[in-house]
């Protein structure tokens, strides 16, 4: 019965040194998920290199969509692009 408690902490504390890698590669990344409702399709647009704005192509039309970063800057991380 002891041990059994013993080895549920010790996975609980593995669980919480590990970040994610997933996330932290996302915020090296700097892009957006945008959902292309011209073509019902999700992609990345990525910031531009002045840093003002997230733009991209849609992946099946090539239609340009661009997404100007706000000053108070936004939590969101998905978009929809019409
Ligand atoms: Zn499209």
């Amino acid at each position: 019965m002891a041990e059994k408690g013993r080895q549920l902490d010790l996975t609980s504390l593995t669980g919480s040194e590990k970040p994610s890698s997933s996330d932290a590669e996302e915020r090296k990344g700097k892009f957006l998920g945008v959902h292309f409702a011209c073509c019902d399709v999700y992609s990345r647009i990525y910031l531009s290199r002045d840093l003002t704005a997230y733009v991209g192509n849609c992946p099946r039309c090539a239609k340009r969509i661009q997404i100007l970063v706000g000053s108070g800057g936004t939590n969101s991380r998905f978009f929809t692009a019409n």
